[in-house]
């Protein structure tokens, strides 16, 4: 049996499947992270164990375990560095540790590689050998499939296409940059900006009930109620996420472009129609000809098959 484990920011989910991946039981709960790892380390170790209790399994029938998280990783050293994210895990050797609570082999992989694998070889960019997913959820994280394998970079330092400076003198990002493309499209950025510009005659603000509560799913629901000024900041977000595909496109020439959380919820029309457009009109045609744009094929899913698509490679 494989244990995967994707530790996010707010949630944790963690699945259970066979050799093969097929998923057995899973949950999601909220992660309460203390900022003390080892308390933290504790608690999944706590819920992991519980789930393989209620599902009639026991440690021993685990041939490892799969932790997808935010990075930067050190891979050789299996070791988390200092993730925006997950405040308190600074320089944590989690595969050390996360072993010892688990009592299993642990392998380690930043979330956005991890969902890259999930959906190439469960979801939406089956069958192709380089595809690039795009996440979108508090930060943006890129993963990468390269000529039929997982591309990490030198010493595992790629995944960060967030910090891409798309803006001269741009807006600023949590990572002490401006103009990342992080600060334009990643939820946290953007729920930031609608809380300080979201007028208050506007379809978003009715819907959150307050401009302290506005979030990007708020904007998403009025743009499809045909709220000007959602529509307004949906145009601007397809905008920037065409300029990414279009970079990636140059650079990489990717068969499929896997987009996961706003844009999959956002769906064909205020995300994908609107942005498959602009892309046609910023890259070659011969890049866009067969290069596919879609909505993560696991959608919910996607937690759970990226952790034990991890604990799988180990
Ligand atoms: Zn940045």
């Amino acid at each position: 049996m494989l244990l995967g484990i994707d530790l996010g920011g707010s949630k944790l989910a963690i699945a259970i499947a066979k050799p093969d991946c097929t998923l057995i039981a899973h949950e999601t709960r909220p992660s309460q992270l203390s900022g003390d790892p080892d308390a933290d380390l504790a608690a999944i170790a706590r819920s992991a164990a519980d789930l393989i209790a209620r599902s009639g399994l026991s440690a021993s029938d685990f041939e490892a375990a799969g932790l997808s998280l935010p990075g930067p990783i050190d891979y050789e050293r299996g070791a988390i560095l200092d993730p925006p994210n997950l405040p308190g895990w600074k320089d944590v050797p989690l595969r050390a540790r996360m072993g010892e609570v688990l009592g299993l082999p642990v392998r380690l992989e930043n979330d956005a590689n991890a969902a890259a694998l999930a959906e190439w070889r469960y979801g939406a960019g089956r069958g192709s050998d380089n595809l690039v997913y795009l996440t979108m959820s508090t930060g943006v994280g890129a993963g990468l499939i390269l000529g039929g394998r997982l591309h990490r970079g030198h010493r595992g330092r790629a995944s960060e296409f967030g910090h891409t400076c798309v803006e001269w003198d741009g807006e600023p990002c949590a990572c002490g940059q401006r103009g990342c493309l992080e600060a334009y499209l990643g939820g946290a950025a953007w729920t930031r900006r609608l809380r300080e510009i979201t007028p208050r005659t506007s379809r978003v603000y009715a819907l959150a009930g307050d401009r302290t509560r506005v979030l990007p799913q708020h904007v998403v629901a009025a743009a499809g109620e045909g709220d000007d000024f959602a529509q307004r900041e949906m145009e601007r977000f397809n905008h920037y996420l065409a300029r990414a595909i279009a970079a990636l496109s140059f650079a990489l020439a990717p068969e499929v472009v896997v987009l996961g959380t706003i844009p999959s919820a956002a769906g064909e029309h205020l995300c994908f129609e609107p942005v498959r457009a602009l892309v046609r009109e910023q890259a070659w045609p011969s890049l866009c000809a067969e290069m596919r744009i879609v909505p993560s094929g696991l959608g919910a899913q996607l937690p759970y098959y990226a952790g034990v698509c991890v604990a799988r490679e180990a």
